[in-house]
């Protein structure tokens, strides 16, 4: 055990949180700032809650160095549920969604958009089982009303490092990679991600949307389905997760204290150090191709397939948890969020090498 008495958490999500945030959400549950109220029960009207809000809508702006032509969002649903509302909310009929189909989550936002109108999938790298990114499109089809992509596909381990420019509204699921790297998020005309990787506890979603789009979204909606029923209420149309947004600002404030470009090149030091060790090590195999490897989401699997529940379960002896690879694909999944450390990977690194030790032929 670590002093914090806390495993090595590699879970892909919801996902380790720095331990710093751990401590004061626990603390704001006893006693919100000496208010003599929980962060559980405080009414989300009130000031409390609405500095909380405007500070982490700031903090959001300030890391993704977007500017007040935006707007952040705090939202529910996770991310199926941008799924269904960004088709919802710029699809009309006679035009087109087009998407880029990098893996299982890029798969599920087509599988969801098709409810909802025609939709045309400019590139795809499924039938190559997703082990590279496809290549991104060379033109979009006239009558587009956006295009949308995943920075990085927690499933498959793969992810864009630069988001290009677009010609029509682009729309990017950044839940696995937000806040990971310094980025061009500006290329963006809306962007989401789920909080429960490297914002916050399950429960809140961060949705941001450049004003002018919001003038874009299909009227007729419901304004709990639509972006600008959610950006006129001010992220409060109905009760949100209070405590999970509380908690995302309180990790948004130790993102910003760490910096994007340490904790840039940190997540480069993590993710070279496992991939260096698969690489070096026979007892295991990497085929995502080089290039595109995601520095979130490691996915590797046994040269041997009998040791692959072998190797779990001895990491789990060693204080590893959270490396099983998807339901949908097996093998392992290593998850090197932001607040996973050089050292958790160190450690990992350390325990494959005894593994191999032990495992030798
Ligand atoms: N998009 C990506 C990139 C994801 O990794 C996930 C979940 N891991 C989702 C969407 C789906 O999120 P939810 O479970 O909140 O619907």
């Amino acid at each position: 055990m670590r002093e914090n008495n806390l495993k090595i958490n590699f879970n892909p999500g919801p996902a380790a949180l720095p331990y710093v945030v751990l401590q004061e959400a626990s603390e704001a549950i006893l006693n919100y700032n000496n208010t003599g109220l929980s962060i559980l029960s405080i009414p989300h009207r009130g000031k409390l809650f609405t500095d909380i809000l405007e500070e982490s809508k700031q903090l959001v702006k300030e890391l993704c160095g977007i500017g007040d032509d935006y707007e952040v969002l705090w939202m529910q649903g996770g991310g199926r549920m941008q799924f269904c509302m960004v088709p919802m909310n710029f699809l009309s009929q006679g035009q087109i969604a087009a998407y880029v189909d990098s893996g299982y989550w890029s798969a599920d936002a087509i599988a969801h958009a098709n409810y909802y109108g025609d939709v045309k999938v400019l590139s795809s790298s499924q039938q190559d089982n997703y082990r590279h990114l496809p290549a991104w499109p060379s033109g979009i089809p006239a009558g587009t009303a956006y295009l949308h992509f995943t920075t990085n596909n927690t499933i498959y381990g793969t992810q864009w490092k630069d988001i290009p420019s677009c010609t029509v509204p682009l729309i990017a699921d950044m839940s696995s990679d937000i806040f990971s790297m310094r980025r061009k998020y500006t290329n963006c005309d809306l962007f989401y991600a789920v909080a429960q990787k490297n914002i916050g506890p399950a429960g809140a979603t961060l949705v941001v949307v450049k004003k002018d789009l919001l003038h874009k979204v299909n009227p007729g909606l419901p304004p709990m389905l639509s972006y600008a029923g959610h950006a006129k209420a001010g992220s409060v149309l109905n009760t949100p997760p209070v405590f999970a947004i509380y908690t995302s600002l309180l990790t948004l404030r130790w993102t910003k204290e760490k910096g994007i470009d340490n904790i840039e090149s940190e997540n480069k030091t993590k993710a070279s150090l496992l991939y260096e060790e698969i690489e070096r090590n026979d007892l295991f195999v990497c085929n995502v191709h080089e290039a595109d490897r995601s520095t979130m989401n490691v996915c590797f699997g046994a040269a041997n397939k009998t040791l692959e529940k072998k190797f779990i379960d001895y990491c789990e002896q060693r204080n590893i948890t959270g490396i099983e690879g998807h339901r949908s694909v097996g093998a392992f999944r290593v998850s090197l969020y932001n607040a996973i450390t050089v050292a958790d990977v160190l450690h990992l690194v350390a325990v494959m090498q005894e593994f191999e030790n032990l495992n030798k032929s």
